[in-house]
């Protein structure tokens, strides 16, 4: 016997039936896409705030702050746009028309485009 996804109820009929009524489908997606929205706004709203405290403590050219600053300001770490390696092996990260990459000495290098 299969039963409903959403509400557990049994059914009959065709094997592929997911669902015993449009209601719980709807539900059921509807919780499916929430959470999926919930995730991308959490994602965005991290990626904002981290390009938000990169744009406050740039100035022309290149600026060195401390790692420590960066967490002062509540900067996630684990949030950016890309990464690449270069030549040396360091990690060079992007948020947005941003880039930074930190030295032995966690000092934090920001660029712009
Ligand atoms: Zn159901």
């Amino acid at each position: 016997m299969r039963k409903c996804l959403e509400c557990g109820a049994e059914m009959e009929g065709r094997s592929d039936k997911k669902f015993c009524s449009d209601m719980c489908r709807n539900t059921y997606n509807n919780k499916l896409y929430r959470k999926a929205r919930n995730v991308i706004s959490y994602v965005n709203r991290r990626l904002a705030s981290n390009r938000r405290i990169l744009d406050s403590l740039y100035s022309d050219g290149r600026t060195t702050v401390s790692k420590s600053l960066l967490e002062e300001e509540r900067f996630d770490f684990g949030y950016y746009t890309s990464s690449s390696k270069n030549r040396l092996g360091r990690t060079t990260y992007r948020c947005y028309e941003f880039t930074y990459s930190s030295d032995k000495h966690n000092n934090i290098t920001i660029e712009k485009d």
